[in-house]
């Protein structure tokens, strides 16, 4: 893909900042071996990343054995790699020239059926979960099924992530289920990898009023790098920009992120993707997506530079603002 050119102002932004991408789009099964991709961020100048050990189409006990993998694999390399505890430890890792790591959960089947679950997986380096993964669950309501709101468990559930500093993400949930848990939660809500729908009209998208209320709660979006959800397949760094404009024309800089989604084994994601009917509706997953790799956030830098944001704005989006999320919900 022919890039633009990168000018000066460009490069020293991305070589200064903290460079945080919320979510990555990889299979989680497979073995812990595949993390040697993680060299991908770590080459492309990221210092945080956040990887998805389970969604709500495998059971609880693969992702503690995907956790229990990854754990162990990247404490055999404290050279590359920094297993995160507190925000501070990102800060660290960045000084220290390592790729901080914390993990993910898409979809609350991981508890089976236990808040108290909540505990352990943030014992074992889970900071953020999500409710229902695209379809509706014990918690709540998916984006792409009947559009529920919280249950009684997902209530406990919320209650549970604020005690133990879990963050609350609403990504892939329904709208219902998100409005109500983002009235409900007394710490800041991410939404950590969702695009917006008044520029795309997918399900996985999300409307205006929900961007509003994640601000409200001095929250954050993470704007997705999937070509599907950011319209017409198209991953072009202006199309990404364009999410990002949206948002921060809404409820400012402050409150927009990256979550690049990114699947280095786009192949296999793909094929579960068209051969799992229900949890990827035909009709909303049409076509293969493409992925916006992490090499081309220096050109995302470039871009947001020419549409005039400043240098504290592309500073916070690169990585401030999920640090300042970070800094208020982990304990
Ligand atoms: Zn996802």
């Amino acid at each position: 893909m022919p890039g633009i050119p990168i000018g000066e102002r460009a490069r020293k932004l991305y070589r200064e900042s903290l460079v945080w991408d919320d979510h990555s789009g990889f299979d989680p099964v497979g073995g812990a071996h595949r993390l040697e991709q993680l060299q991908r961020w770590s080459k492309s100048g990221v210092h945080y990343l956040s990887v998805n050990v389970g969604y709500d189409v495998i059971d609880w006990q693969t992702s503690l054995q995907v956790l229990a993998g990854f754990r162990a694999w990247l404490q055999q390399r404290p050279e590359q790699y920094l297993l995160v505890v507190t925000a501070a430890d990102i800060l660290r890792a960045k000084a220290e020239g390592k790729l901080a790591i914390a993990f993910d959960l898409e979809g609350m089947n991981a508890l089976n059926g236990s808040a108290e679950m909540v505990n352990v997986y943030y014992a074992l380096g889970v900071r953020q979960m999500l409710f229902a993964y695209n379809l509706n669950n014990q918690v709540g309501g998916g984006c792409h099924d009947t559009d529920t709101g919280l249950t009684e468990l997902g209530r406990a559930v919320v209650a549970e992530m604020n005690r133990v500093g879990m963050l609350v993400d609403c990504s892939h949930s329904a709208y219902r289920t998100t409005m109500e848990a983002m009235e409900l939660s007394q710490a800041p809500v991410i939404f950590s990898h969702s695009c917006a729908k008044a520029l795309w009209p997918h399900g996985r998208n999300i409307t205006d009023e929900q961007i509003k209320a994640c601000a409200r709660t001095g929250g954050v979006v993470g704007i997705n790098g999937i070509g599907n959800f950011l319209g017409r397949n198209d991953i072009s760094s202006a199309n990404f920009v364009d999410h990002v404009a949206h948002v921060a024309g809404l409820v400012g800089p402050e409150h927009v992120g990256i979550s690049l989604d990114y699947a280095f084994d786009a192949d296999n994601v793909d094929s579960l993707v068209s051969g799992n009917a229900r949890y990827w509706p035909k009709e909303e997953y049409k076509t293969a997506s493409l992925y916006l790799p992490p090499e081309q956030l220096p050109e995302i830098v470039e871009t947001m530079v020419q549409r005039g944001f400043s240098d504290g704005e592309i500073g916070g989006i690169l990585g401030g603002n999920f640090l300042r999320v970070a800094s208020a919900v982990w304990k």
